[in-house]
């Protein structure tokens, strides 16, 4: 069986407003190949140009000589050492005097008839013209021009390819501004998350009117840390903040800081704050902060110089801001529990903002504003929706609406259905179905009854969670599943409601065992999932008898005081009693679950048969079942919820 619980992969949505897609290789071939193109048409242009001055015939000096003397030219321009003669017939030549010699001397030294030239009509032009220059330096600059545009061309290209060689430390940050609104993001598109936008709020009012707030003498906060799992909205909330400010909005993720180069990642960061302060006022959001604000010091991660100069920069700035600066840095991370504590002090990154996982009135807002552009059939109930998905963040239900629409469009319909949602609850949750995936006979045989034994237990069991629906189609990388859903969202969760957990998962486990009497590696997973809770049981919330209210690991599953990896803050003696205290939460649990399974065979072979037969019950036909053989199916209000 497969947890409901287990979080599906994550969607990332990267917007990126600047840097191309193109890989870098491919990038300097079209760019080379450009600068070649555009070397060839100069190229062709210049000998244009030749060609033209050409295609006008040339006469010698003597030649031209006799021609004056027997009277037969009009006029003659001189251009430098050029010659444009004008015939009295209308005709035109070119020709060349010895340069730096007057033309009338040069003529006289080919003993022209002076009273023929003096008919001539001879003008000097400047020779200063554009086209005069262009054809003279062209042969010597153009390649020139043309090897330096070309290198330029190279070097950009090095630059994007991440090679930095020029561009040593300028920041990476994209930049949004507040004019581009096709980007543009504002609260209106952040569904639920109620508490954080009032918080953040604040900070809208503050960028857009932070006089007030200086007027009398109000800090503003420098910097917000948002916290949250992945895919709850952290990066689109920052955005938001941002849009409803109209401020540009500096983003840049945590990684990117850390490069190869010692010493670049802080000065990364005094680049991106100068860049921030000349736009302020301006948001700088930091994205993945854990990945640079790690704790310090530790040895963990290989003690990471580079990361803690990084991290020591981005204290500094946050500290050598003026209070009027008009920039506000937040930042996001789902490990609020490794960040370095100087990062948390009052002064920097003192305002907290949690994004919970969000609840069923949550979820469905956060479909509505996904369903925006999609048409829906008349069918379609998005509250039903939102009740079948607790668990789900918001990128999970971005993505299943995607995939609902993905679904529709494949089967050529033109509007999204019930039944497209639905089915993608599952996609989301458990990976696509593989019909493809065949059983033999006995492997199907004991899918089902495994199957069958899971939701037998949750039914039979209090504090289980009801089953909607129970399949042996594999998905994913599961063989088969049973769909459990909570009655509601719950928030904490009880040391009865573990138990009956662990029972469940074991159920799979216990019917292999007592009805098949052989073992396969089916339960591998079931049996992480129990032992795992069990352990945390113990070690976590102190709701074991014999170790009492001590809790031996924090949230995060390292020892609590202990700051590195494998630093056990409790004895062997302690670990060995953990052991044995798991050990015995596993072992009472499998004796309840055969108690079960032994009490309930009529029904876990009926379930198991049917299956077999339909592969998939759904919640009405199991309840059914349920009801025949004596067993009432929970209903909203018979579930206590004790805490
Ligand atoms: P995080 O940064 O917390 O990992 P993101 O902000 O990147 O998550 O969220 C991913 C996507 O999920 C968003 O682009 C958005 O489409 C959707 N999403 C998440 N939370 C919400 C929400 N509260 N309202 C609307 N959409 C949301
Ligand atoms: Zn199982
Ligand atoms: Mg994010």
């Amino acid at each position: 069986m497969k947890m409901p619980l287990n979080k599906p992969k994550r969607i990332i949505i990267t917007k990126s407003s600047k840097g191309g897609g193109t890989s870098p290789g491919q990038g300097i071939m079209k760019q080379a190949f450009m600068a070649l193109v555009i070397f060839l048409l100069l190229v062709s242009l210049y000998s244009l140009f030749s060609d033209m001055s050409k295609s006008i015939e040339e006469v010698s000096l003597s030649e031209l000589t006799q021609e004056i003397s027997t009277g037969n030219i009009s006029a003659i321009v001189v251009t430098g050492d050029k010659l444009e003669v004008t015939y009295l017939d209308g005709g035109e030549r070119v020709s060349k005097k010895e340069a730096g010699t007057a033309l009338t001397t040069t003529l006289k030294n080919y003993d022209v008839n002076k009273e023929a030239l003096s008919k001539v009509n001879i003008e000097v032009k400047n020779d200063q013209g554009f086209l005069y220059w262009f054809a003279s330096l062209a042969p010597i600059f153009l390649p020139i021009a043309f090897i330096v545009f070309f290198l330029w061309f190279l070097s950009r290209q090095v630059k994007g390819a991440g090679m930095q060689a020029f561009s040593f430390g300028q920041s990476k940050a994209r930049l949004t501004t507040p004019d581009d609104k096709s980007q543009q993001v504002t609260f209106k598109d952040v569904a639920g998350c109620k508490e954080a936008k009032e918080e953040l709020r604040e900070i809208v009012d503050f960028l857009k009117n932070p006089k007030k707030f200086l007027d009398i003498g109000a800090r503003i906060p420098k910097g917000i840390l948002l916290m949250g799992a992945p895919g709850t909205g952290k990066t689109l909330l920052a955005r938001a903040v941002a849009g409803e400010a109209g401020v540009s909005f500096f983003s840049i993720s945590g990684s990117e800081f850390v490069e190869m180069f010692v010493g670049v990642g802080a000065s990364r960061v005094r680049d991106l704050f100068d860049l921030a302060k000349k736009a302020a006022p301006a948001i700088i959001f930091v994205d993945e902060i854990d990945a640079v604000g790690r704790v310090r010091g530790t040895g963990v991660g290989g003690g990471n110089d580079e990361r803690e100069q990084t991290l020591n920069q981005i204290l500094v700035e946050l500290d050598g801001f003026e209070p009027n600066e008009k920039v506000i840095v937040m930042a996001a991370t789902n490990r609020p529990d490794v960040l370095d504590p100087a990062l948390l002090r009052p002064g920097r990154f003192d305002r907290r903002v949690t994004l919970d996982l969000p609840d069923r009135k949550d979820r469905e807002d956060i479909l509505l504003i996904h369903a925006r552009k999609k048409p829906f059939a008349e069918d379609v109930r998005i509250a039903l929706i939102a009740e079948r998905t607790p668990g789900f963040s918001g990128a999970d239900l971005y993505s299943l609406m995607n995939e609902a629409a993905i679904l529709a469009a494949r089967e050529s319909r033109t509007k999204v259905s019930q039944f497209d949602l639905i089915r993608s609850i599952e996609k989301v949750m458990l990976g696509p179905e593989r019909k493809s995936h065949i059983l033999s006979k006995r492997e199907k045989e004991l899918t089902a009854f495994h199957e069958a034994g899971h939701a037998v237990v949750a039914s039979v069991l209090a504090y289980a969670d009801p089953v909607h629906k129970i399949s042996i189609i594999s998905r994913g990388r599961v063989a088969g599943y049973v769909l459990k859903l909570p009655l509601e969202d719950r928030k904490l969760q009880s040391k009865k409601e573990f138990l009956d957990d662990i029972a469940v998962a074991l159920g799979g486990y216990v019917v292999e065992k007592t009805i098949f009497e052989d073992l396969t590696t089916g339960p591998s997973n079931d049996l992480q999932v129990a032992t795992a809770l069990a352990r945390d049981m113990v070690t976590k919330y102190g709701m074991s008898e014999k170790m009492g209210p001590m809790a031996l690991e924090s949230a995060s599953g390292k020892p609590i005081f202990g700051l590195g990896v494998g630093d056990k803050e409790y004895s062997e003696r302690v670990g060995a009693m953990i052991d044995a205290e798991v050990s015995k939460i596993m072992n009472d649990a499998m004796k309840k679950v055969e108690k079960i399974i032994k009490d309930h065979r009529k029904i876990l072979d009926t379930i198991a048969r049917r299956l077999v037969e339909v592969e998939t019950i759904e919640q009405k036909e199991f309840e059914e079942i349920l009801v025949a053989h004596g067993i009432t199916p929970k209903k909203k209000k018979d579930i206590e919820h004790q805490v």
